[in-house]
């Protein structure tokens, strides 16, 4: 009998997660543990994966001032799309109006409490944060920018120290491949997680639930496709000068990941496999660029910044001037860069926008109950953007390319 492909495989799981949550409902949860074993085996993987990944992406760029172009030119770009991410939420919030006529009680300070309970940094904290006291205690808590800023330290010495580094590279180079071994023996068992993560969340959400802030759903649904559709699909054909079909096929099963676990840090180890052999985007390039994306682009999440942040005002009857539209758009760009890639942060992470406009932060406890469904859309909408930038940067690295829909 012929193989079924990973990528059909993680399909059918996707489709058989939402079949059996929609009959089975609730008791789905009995599936959990499989789902909860899944993302403890990805995120054993992580801290060494992007430790080691990172290190060879940036001792492979051959010089200190080769990296800080690149560097440069990526964070441009995860700022800038995410800034029209912004925009584009804030549009569809204010098309679909999803704040007027909501049929929901108005939520009380302890019920947003409860929400913003863990968030108890500021941006400034959240920048000063990236500087691990102790490299090793970052990776043990895999704090992802602790383990960038380490692995960027430590590649940008190698390069300096030029020969006598040279077992170092290739220890990091060795442990490299080991880890995207490891990370593609755990990956075939990923349509299991994705039918244990998906399946109870499905059954768990009723319409009860949904239907009163379906318009809240609507626009961030809405806002996430004409991002990928439009942006990321413009990105790759012009930029990147692939051809975006390509692009979303080959990245569908990290997408479709992403959508289940409502994680980019734990589908990095599947994005990178996907841009690399679906893709064709080179190791170096995507070792360097998508770690770096799963950490701080969340294009999904700062587009969902926007949609609420009208939703909110909308619930509240306030109206947000023209410098509140401009604050919002920045601000939310700086909160979806400090956004952890794990379920629920951008919920938390939502409160700095709210507060730069001063609207009540109760309007979180609003939107928290559908919370998973959001995030859902938005962490897949996030790891499309790294990959639509690792293309862009592998092309504006590599000129003379050839990528794979071209070779075809
Ligand atoms: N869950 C998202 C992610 O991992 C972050 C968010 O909550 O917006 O990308």
């Amino acid at each position: 009998m012929k193989r079924i492909s990973l990528m059909n495989q993680i399909f059918i799981a996707f489709g058989l997660a939402v079949l059996f949550g929609v009959i089975f409902g609730p008791s789905m949860t009995i599936v959990e543990p499989l789902g909860d074993l899944f993302l403890r085996l990805i995120q054993f993987v992580i801290a060494p994966l992007v430790l080691a990944s990172l290190i060879v992406g940036v001792t492979s760029l051959g010089s200190g001032k080769q990296m800080l172009r690149l560097g440069g030119k990526t964070v441009a770009f995860f700022l800038l799309t995410s800034f029209v991410a912004v925009g584009i939420g804030l549009s569809m919030g204010y098309l679909y109006q999803p704040g007027t006529n909501v049929e929901i009680a108005e939520p009380t300070t302890e019920e947003a409490e409860e929400e913003v309970d863990e968030l108890d940094e500021s941006i400034v904290d959240i920048l000063i944060n990236i500087v691990p006291e102790n490299p090793f205690a970052g990776l043990a808590q895999t704090e992802m920018l602790q383990i960038i800023f380490f692995a960027l330290a430590l590649g940008v010495g190698i390069l300096l120290v030029g020969e006598k580094a040279e077992p170092v590279k290739k220890f990091f180079d060795g442990l490299a491949e080991v880890m995207f071994k490891v990370t593609s023996g755990i990956m075939m068992v990923a349509p299991l997680g994705v039918f244990g993560i998906l399946a109870p969340v499905v059954g768990e959400y009723g319409l009860e639930v949904l239907l009163p802030l379906i318009m809240v759903i609507v626009a961030v649904a809405t806002g996430c496709l004409l991002h990928i559709f439009a942006v990321y699909a413009s990105i790759v054909k012009l930029l990147g000068k692939i051809s975006p079909i390509k692009f979303l096929k080959g990245m569908s099963p990290a997408f479709l990941f992403a959508f289940s676990s409502a994680s980019s840090a734990a589908t990095l180890p599947l994005s990178m496999k996907n841009a690399q052999e679906n893709v064709g985007v080179s190791k170096s390039t995507s070792s360097f660029v998508l770690p770096f994306g799963a950490t701080i682009n969340m294009d999904g999440t700062a587009l969902y910044n926007g949609v609420a942040v009208v939703f909110i005002a909308q619930f509240y009857s306030e109206s947000l001037s023209a410098l509140d539209i401009v604050t919002v758009m920045l601000v939310a760009t700086l909160a979806a860069i400090g956004t952890a890639g794990v379920p629920g942060a951008g919920l938390i992470m939502l409160t700095i926008t709210l507060a730069a406009v001063g609207l009540p932060l109760e309007g979180i406890a609003l939107v928290a109950a559908i919370d998973r469904i959001l995030d859902m859309m938005r962490t897949a909408t996030n790891i499309l953007g790294d990959s639509a930038c690792a293309v862009y940067i592998d092309r504006s690295e590599h000129k003379d390319k050839a990528f794979q829909d071209e070779a075809a």
